[in-house]
């Protein structure tokens, strides 16, 4: 599957779909700014979900509206809107909030699973943040917990390393892997949208999971049996490892603070960060060493797309509004411009990247910026944009030559 195809269930997507469900409910929501620490005791809450499904759950309110509406966040780490209608009872507890322990939320992970009709058994691994529950076998699901595990040294170093102090994922991380394409794309499907199930993987931001496949299945019919045999398999196929280390990267950087669930982060961001971080380095034996080397393949779309009349699409456009993302013929040329802009932007001007990204970092959770104050906030930061759009194409056309 090539890593050209967009993911199914953008961020930016689902918190438009957000900002739209709750615009009206959280209008003069109490201005929760996303930094601010979250209310510390637990409230039990019973309402009904989207799918008509009554739950309780035992969760810290992140945000509450004027009417009632509210932004809850549960153990497992998931963020659920409930609306005056849906909500039934609500109850305060004298409990401090805590997150699910890794073994907890592992179970967790292999009931929702089971409960949504996967038959083949499933194994929890947990690693130092990550809880990978698979059905690909116990092999697979370590190699995968030790990729991430990785990446997220490689991730919080490099951010340390550039004056950006990032936090702890407060939750254990959670990875759902699945054993080959079709019972990801049954589980995509119930789980999230039957969109999700196009994907090669995604991240979800409102129930912060990776959803992802085991990406050697199929290409032989021996399962890889060591982590050595899961290697040479996957080395054969690097996009598809740039897809799972992409997906590792938007779930750390909403967990680490980089960006913050249900708040509005600019999609160019957040994708051309994941793109940043995306190019494989499967050499265990050392730290990652490919981050922020080019990215080849998406190199290759930004060159195409800029000199093609139906894909091309201005600066302003990307910066203004995350549309482009989801039009299928500026999609392309979304996700490589955002890479070539964060890759620009980190390798010339990493101190305004980082000024840039701590505003982004201060934005209230569900509160939609106006086109004209993303294009203002990103001038602010970066001076205007005709000087910066110049060369910024100059420096692109010197790379990977
Ligand atoms: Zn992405």
């Amino acid at each position: 599957m090539s890593r050209r195809e967009p993911e199914a269930i953008s961020k930016s997507d689902s918190v438009v779909a957000t900002f739209t469900m709750l615009a009206a409910v959280l209008l003069f929501a109490n201005g929760l700014e996303a930094d601010d620490p979250p209310m510390l005791r637990t409230q039990r809450v019973t309402f009904t979900d989207a799918k008509s499904v009554t739950r309780t759950i035992e969760s810290r309110v992140l945000l509450e509206a004027q009417d009632g509406g509210l932004l809850l966040e549960g153990r497992d780490g998931r963020l659920w809107n409930v609306t005056p209608k849906q909500l039934q009872k609500r109850e305060a507890t004298e409990d401090s909030f805590q997150p699910l322990s890794a073994e907890q939320l592992g179970e967790q992970l292999a009931r929702e699973v089971a409960e949504f009709g996967i038959k083949t058994p499933t194994q929890v691994v947990v690693t130092k943040h990550f809880v990978v529950c698979s059905t690909a076998g116990r092999v697979y699901a370590e190699w995968c917990g030790s990729l991430f595990e990785r990446l997220h040294d490689a991730f919080q170093a490099y951010w340390k390393d550039a004056g950006l102090e990032l936090r702890e994922a407060e939750f254990p991380l959670p990875a759902i892997v699945l054993k080959d394409r079709t019972e990801f794309a049954d589980f995509a499907t119930k789980h999230d949208r039957p969109d999700a199930a196009q994907a090669p993987g995604y991240f979800s931001e409102p129930t912060n999971r990776i959803i992802l496949f085991d990406l050697t299945a199929g290409q032989n019919s021996t399962p890889a049996k060591t982590a050595g045999d899961i290697r040479r398999k996957l080395e054969a196929s690097p996009f598809n490892v740039a897809t799972m280390i992409h997906e590792a990267t938007h779930q750390l950087a909403f967990n680490s603070g980089l960006h913050t669930r249900y708040a509005d982060n600019p999609r160019w961001l957040t994708e051309g960060m994941a793109m940043f971080f995306e190019v494989p380095d499967l050499d265990s034996r050392s730290g990652w060493k490919t981050i922020g080397r080019v990215n080849a393949p998406r190199l290759k779309d930004f060159r195409e797309t800029l000199r093609s009349p139906r894909e091309s699409l201005p600066l302003a456009d990307l910066i203004r509004s995350d549309a482009s993302f989801l039009n299928a013929d500026q999609s392309r040329a979304a996700y490589s411009e955002s890479w070539a802009l964060t890759f620009f932007l980190l390798k010339t001007r990493r101190d305004d990247a980082v000024a840039y990204l701590k505003s982004v970092q201060r934005k209230p959770l569900l509160i939609a910026d106006t086109p004209e104050d993303r294009l203002r906030e990103f001038q602010t930061t970066f001076g205007e944009l005709d000087t910066l759009e110049r060369d910024w194409k100059k420096f692109m056309s010197r790379q990977g030559k």
